[in-house]
């Protein structure tokens, strides 16, 4: 059938480093096109870092329109056009099922295994990778790319010289790096003479110049609108959770927050502690609250509408201790606390290290890498996928399908190229 291949026994058409999301579904695609693959993996096993995606539950892909997916990948959308046409999301979930994992859909179109267990999906995609007939090595780490006159020709690796005549680099990004992702496709890029952006993390904690939050360390705020405000532009405004930390806050809004904060300039977020009422039903409601408390302590009102931890850290930030007696409460404290329950400032002073953020933000530059194939553009038969390139995303499922989607369209592409040479 796919008579275009044609090798040495040892020599492999398409070599895929990293056996990751990106790097199972490249050697996947690569072998479902007659390309003979090897997938060579540095750790024990594959998909390390899958098995702790989505908590353990795998929030693999977000079943949305490609408009819809496109808005939540901050940087270089549409570099993914391509390789989201190729695998989307439905496409994504379909195979999955076809390789014995049942996925359901949950809020905010989020696909998880039916099972709930992120191995599930890692065991589909090892079940097809037998399938399809790919040599998988696991326990091989790959030192650099070889190159001879003709071009790209073998990877070297901690067990000896493998020679190929396709790279596909998925990698990984910098983050989480125990899982594997130790930023190495980053140095052979660099080596091949590619430019790869800098790294920085995203989806990541934040640390706050204030130090208030760390007081309420462990404190998780529900239903509370966290807006991020940089250079008089809104940068984000959303519903949800956070939770402050001993550096300063995290929890889901903090988390997706991060991954807009812009490279440069000053980032504050204001926190809405009571989205559901506005400033002045918020006022009304102070002022009954005071008037029926006389000479309860301010701490007893913020009670009722904060978390009981929150009541004395709260007042401190307001300026008031909250011992003081509610029918001394002046008319500019009684507005100081509405403006603060509406619009509690955090400047943001950093973000937590890389290795703790859930994805990397730059990597390979997009420009290097012609989004119709993944292919290097000034090396024909090198490849990239996945977080090893400057992509990433909001969380939902969007970075995971980025390396699915972007593993396909480099497999593909690369057997077809070994085919097109052969011709
Ligand atoms: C805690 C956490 C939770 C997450 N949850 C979600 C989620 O629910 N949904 C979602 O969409 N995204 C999630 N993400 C992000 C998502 O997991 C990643 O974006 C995605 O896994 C990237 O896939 P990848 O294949 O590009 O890289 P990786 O998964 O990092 O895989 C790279 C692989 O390459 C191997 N490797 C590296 N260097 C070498 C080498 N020199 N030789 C051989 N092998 C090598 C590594 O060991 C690794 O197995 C989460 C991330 C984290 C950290």
């Amino acid at each position: 059938m796919h008579t275009a291949f044609t090798q040495t026994e040892k020599t492999s058409d398409v070599m895929v480093i990293g056996g990751g999301a990106a790097g199972m579904m490249a050697a996947l695609f690569a072998a479902q096109e007659g390309a003979r693959v090897t997938l060579l993996e540095k750790n024990e096993k594959l998909g390390k870092k899958i098995y702790i995606t989505g908590k353990g539950r795998c929030n693999v892909t977000n079943q949305c329109d490609m408009d819809t997916f496109l808005q939540n990948v901050p940087r270089n959308p549409r570099f993914l056009y391509s390789a989201l046409r190729l695998m989307n999301p439905d496409d994504l979930l379909f195979l999955l099922q076809q390789y014995g994992c049942e996925t359901k859909v949950e809020r905010g179109r989020r696909a998880f295994p039916v099972s709930d267990k992120a191995s599930d999906v890692t065991k589909a995609l090892e079940k097809a990778l037998r399938q399809q007939g790919v040599q998988v090595k696991l326990n091989t780490e790959v030192k650099g790319l070889l190159q001879d006159d003709t071009g790209l020709c073998a990877v070297q690796t901690d067990k000896g010289v493998l020679p190929c005549r396709a790279v596909i680099v998925c990698t990984g990004g910098v983050s989480y790096p125990s899982t594997g992702s130790t930023g190495d496709g980053y140095r052979f890029a660099e080596k091949m003479g590619l430019h790869v952006t800098e790294r920085k993390p995203s989806l990541v904690g934040i640390l706050t110049q204030e130090t208030w939050p760390m007081e309420l360390q462990g404190l998780t705020l529900k239903n509370v609108c966290l807006t991020g405000m940089s250079c008089g532009k809104i940068i984000y405004s959303e519903l949800g959770e956070m939770l402050f930390t001993h550096f300063g806050v995290s929890g889901p809004l903090v988390i997706e927050l991060s991954s807009h904060l812009p490279d440069k300039g000053e980032t504050v977020f204001y926190l809405d502690l009571k989205p559901g009422l506005t400033e002045e039903q918020l006022d009304q409601r102070l002022q009954r609250e005071i008037k029926a408390a006389g000479k309860k302590q301010v701490n007893s009102i913020l009670q009722t509408l904060l978390p009981q931890r929150m009541a004395a850290v709260f007042a401190k930030v307001c300026g008031m201790e909250g011992t003081k007696v509610c029918s001394q409460i002046t008319g500019k404290e009684r507005s100081r606390m509405v403006q603060l329950l509406k619009k509690l400032p955090l400047t943001v002073k950093g973000t937590r290290p890389i290795a703790e953020a859930i994805v990397t933000r730059g990597g390979v530059d997009v420009k290097e890498i012609a989004p119709g194939t993944m292919a290097a553009k000034k090396i024909p038969n090198l490849f990239f996928a996945g977080e090893v390139m400057d992509v990433d995303a909001h969380t939902g499922g969007y970075n995971l399908q980025i390396a699915f989607s972007t593993g396909a369209l480099a497999g593909k592409s690369a057997a077809k190229l070994i085919k097109d040479r052969n011709e």
